[in-house]
This record gives structure tokens, C-alpha cells and sequence, in this order.
């Protein structure tokens, strides 16, 4: 059993905690957020997340996962300690450190015996070697530290499952037997492991995440074109797909990527490559693709409606993709927004993230359903594919409309369906 810490407990936080405590170790999980640690005391999580409530429980019971906010205390026996921090974009769409930087020196400033620091927030190239100058900076007595950096892949909605059965596991550092012990602790995963050096890994992160969402943004760019000229891009991409090279993830048209990472990591390596000397004209391409999505159905609606003034839209799915409560940078608020620009009254519904709504919109009446959300409505904007609306009873809901105006911005209905029903259908990329 080792003893680990995982200071932030967020999306990645508490789900690395929760992990490692599930295979055996003692995981102490530190936050600032006195508020969050206290509920995490009471048994209650901050985030909707498949799995992890259970597996929170059965851990906590076990006494192998422990909440505080007292670094010393959760750094008393650590052997380990992941950041695991946010990292938002900063004004230029550089990766704002501050928290990666406060963490650092809490660390420094509380730990009592040689550690290994683990970084797995996403953090720009040499920011490893600039933690180690932070920790040796604020550092109260002389104690051996390496630094680590370890980016994460998993994906909200299926964080348990992509942490427990990673595709990779990424290790980087100078040095190399505190990368071997680091890779110790995830052997029971089975899963490959590449340890290269620091930079290199936080590298990895960024390119992953630039090439996925440079995914999403090259089949929304052929999406335009199959509007054009009268191609369906969801067979085009099947059709891609099948094709090994290429292969059918991440190719679904629709109302373009968000969430918590792409959209700030995209901004980050771009502003990186910006100040370096490079210029990244792709990223900047994959960016711009990305905004157009949003403001081409806005366009497409009002080509529909006439005009959206005082129209009332209903919007299905807030998170910025299904199974998670996050709407940080997602689609649903930029949609959201630019129809409150043109004067439209804008209705929504999601499935789970009403409480995080709440605290976001402004001026947007949340329904307690998809039907309520439809009633009285000019038009349904589909912006979140979740399974539930994927068997909504598509007669009842035309009957509860005002108009029959369907944007079906993920793509989950069948054109043909939906018209034979009687619905004014646009979908991404469909003719
Ligand atoms: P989050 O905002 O959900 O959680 C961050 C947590 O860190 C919060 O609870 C916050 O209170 C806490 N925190 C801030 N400063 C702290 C400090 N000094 N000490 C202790 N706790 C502190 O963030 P997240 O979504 O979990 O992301 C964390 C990092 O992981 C980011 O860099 C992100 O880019 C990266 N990442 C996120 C995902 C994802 O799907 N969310 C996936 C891969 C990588």
C-alpha cells in the first residue's frame, strides 16, 4: 500500500484519488475549497460522474480515501502527491498557473519527507522544470523532491472507466527512477506505458488534444461543403471511417467541440507556438471552424424563422457533451447567447446539469423536461446528445411546438423521419 495525496479535487482530482484508492493505496485528497472537502466528508461529490459515487463510498469505508484541506495533513505520510489543479485560459489564451503555482508552494511548505510530484494538470511545455524551481524555492527545510509530469486523458462522463482502462499512461521527468516508481503505481492497469522526458510529455497532451479537436473541426468543414453541394457528411464519415487509417472517432458533424479542455489547451499550444516564433495557422483554422458552427445555426434559424425576435427557443442539453454536468466552454452557451442577442426567449433542459445551469444563465427559463422545454416553442435546438433524447417521442413533441422547427445540431435524427413527421428539420451536413 503506498501513500498518495492528490491536491485538487475536481473532474481529474477526485477521480485519481478515488482510483488509486481502489487499487489499494491510502489516498489522502486535498482542496482549498473548504466547502467541497466538507461535503466530500459528508458522502456528497461536487460533480456528476458514472461510477464514482460508489466507488467514493466503498473507499471512504474502507478508510483509504480521506478528504482535508490541510496539506500537512495529507502530505504527513504521502509519498506521492498529484496536481491535479485547474488551469485556466488566461486573458491572451495562455494557461493561467496561478493554481498550479499556489499548490506548488503548499506543497514545498508542508511536506515533512523526500516526494515524488506528480503533475496531471494540463500545463504548458517546461512548466515541470519551473514547478521544481517554485518547490525549491519555498521549501522550509532540505528534502529530496523529483517532479514528474503525468497528463490525463481521461474524458468526462467515462473519467472512472478511462482511468482504470487507459489507452496509455504518459510519464515524463529527469528523472528517470522516480518515473519508474511513478509507473509502478499503474501497473495493476496492464496498460502501456511510455515514460519519456518532461517536456515531451506535457507535449503529448496538448498534441492530443489539438489533433481531436482538429478532428471534430475537418468533418464540420466538410460538413459546409456536403450543404452545398448536397452530400450527407454522416455517411461521408462512415464511409472515411471504415478506412483503418482513419478510422470513426471523433468524425460527428455537428455544433463543433467545447468543455474544459479542448477550447483552452488549443488556445494554449497556439498562444505557445505564437511566442516561440512559430505560426500555428492550423490551430488558428481548427478555432475559427469552431465559432463558425455555432453562428451558422443561429444563421440557419433565422433563415427559418424570419427573424428571432421574441421567438421562443428551446435548447436540449447544457453540458458540453452528454453524461456530465460540465458546461464550461460549451456549445449550448455561446448558441444560448447568440440567440439572446437577436431577441429571442430562449427555454432549456438537461438531463443533469439544472443545478449548474442555474448558477450560469441568465434570463433562461429551465424546464423540468424535454416536453416542457418543447411546449410553446418556434424552434428546438438539440445542442447535447444525450441518449434521452434520442427516444423522445418526436409526434408528442411537435404536437407541444408552436412551430415545427427542428435544429438537430448533433446529428441524432433521421432527416427523412423527422419530415415525414412534419418538421421544418435542419441538421449539420445532411441535405
Ligand atoms: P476542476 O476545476 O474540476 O478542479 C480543480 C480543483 O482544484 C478544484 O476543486 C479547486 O478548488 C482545486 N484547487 C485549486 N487550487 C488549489 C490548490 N492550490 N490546492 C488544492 N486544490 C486546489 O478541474 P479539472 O477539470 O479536474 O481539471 C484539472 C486539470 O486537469 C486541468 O489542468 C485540466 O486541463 C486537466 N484535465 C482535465 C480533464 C477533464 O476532463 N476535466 C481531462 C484531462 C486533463
Amino acid at each position: 500500500m503506498k501513500s498518495i495525496c492528490v491536491a485538487g479535487t475536481g473532474y481529474v482530482g477526485l477521480t485519481t484519488g478515488t482510483c488509486l484508492a481502489d487499487l489499494g493505496n491510502r489516498v489522502y485528497c486535498v482542496d482549498v475549497d473548504a466547502e467541497k472537502i466538507e461535503r466530500l466528508n459528508q458522502g456528497i461529490l461536487p460533480i456528476y460522474e458514472p461510477g464514482l459515487q460508489e466507488l467514493v463510498q466503498r473507499n471512504r469505508r474502507a478508510e483509504r480515501l480521506l478528504f482535508t484541506t490541510d496539506y500537512r495533513e495529507a502530505l504527513a505520510e504521502a509519498q506521492f502527491v498529484f496536481v491535479a489543479v485547474n488551469t485556466p485560459s488566461g486573458a491572451n489564451g495562455e494557461a493561467d498557473l496561478r493554481y498550479v503555482k499556489a499548490c506548488a508552494r503548499s506543497i514545498a511548505e508542508s511536506m515533512v519527507r523526500p516526494i515524488i510530484i506528480i503533475n496531471k494538470s494540463t500545463v504548458p511545455i517546461g512548466t515541470g522544470d519551473w514547478v521544481a524551481n517554485v518547490v525549491s524555492q519555498h521549501l522550509r527545510q532540505p528534502i529530496p523532491f523529483a517532479v514528474v509530469s503525468n497528463p490525463e486523458f481521461l474524458r468526462e462522463g467515462s473519467a472512472v472507466h478511462d482511468f482504470l482502462q487507459p489507452d496509455r499512461v504518459v510519464l515524463g521527468s529527469s528523472d528517470q527512477e522516480a518515473a519508474a516508481q511513478v509507473a509502478q503505481l499503474y501497473l495493476p492497469l496492464r496498460c502501456p506505458i511510455l515514460i519519456t522526458d518532461l517536456r515531451t510529455a506535457e507535449m503529448i497532451k496538448y498534441a492530443s488534444n489539438a489533433f481531436l479537436a482538429t478532428r471534430i473541426s475537418f468533418i464540420n468543414e466538410i460538413a459546409s461543403i456536403c450543404e452545398s453541394l448536397g452530400a450527407d457528411v454522416k455517411q461521408v464519415a462512415l464511409g472515411m471511417g471504415y478506412d483503418k487509417r482513419i478510422g470513426h472517432a471523433f468524425l460527428d458533424a455537428g455544433l463543433g467541440w467545447g468543455g474544459s479542455c479542448f477550447p483552452k489547451d488549443v488556445r494554449a499550444l497556439a498562444h505557445m507556438a505564437s511566442i516561440h516564433g512559430c505560426h500555428p495557422q492550423l490551430l488558428k483554422a481548427v478555432m475559427d471552424i469552431n465559432q463558425d458552427q455555432r453562428r451558422r445555426v443561429v444563421q440557419r434559424l433565422r433563415g427559418a424563422l424570419g427573424t428571432l425576435y421574441q421567438k421562443v427557443v428551446g435548447v436540449l442539453g447544457l453540458s458540453f457533451k452528454p453524461n456530465t454536468d460540465d458546461m464550461r466552454d460549451a456549445p449550448s452557451l455561446e448558441v444560448i447567447h447568440l440567440l439572446q442577442t437577436e431577441g429571442a426567449i430562449v427555454k432549456a433542459y438537461d438531463p443533469v446539469a439544472g443545478p449548474v445551469a442555474e448558477k450560469m444563465l441568465v434570463d433562461v427559463e429551465l424546464c423540468a423536461s424535454a416536453y416542457d422545454t418543447a411546449r410553446g416553442a418556434d424552434a428546438l435546438v438539440i445542442a447535447t446528445e444525450w441518449n434521452e433524447f434520442k427516444h423522445l417521442d418526436m409526434g408528442q413533441i411537435k404536437q407541444v411546438m408552436r412551430q415545427p422547427v427542428l435544429v438537430d445540431g448533433r446529428n441524432i435524427y433521421e432527416p427523412s423521419l423527422m419530415r415525414e413527421l412534419g418538421f421544418t428539420y435542419i441538421g449539420i451536413g445532411r441535405p
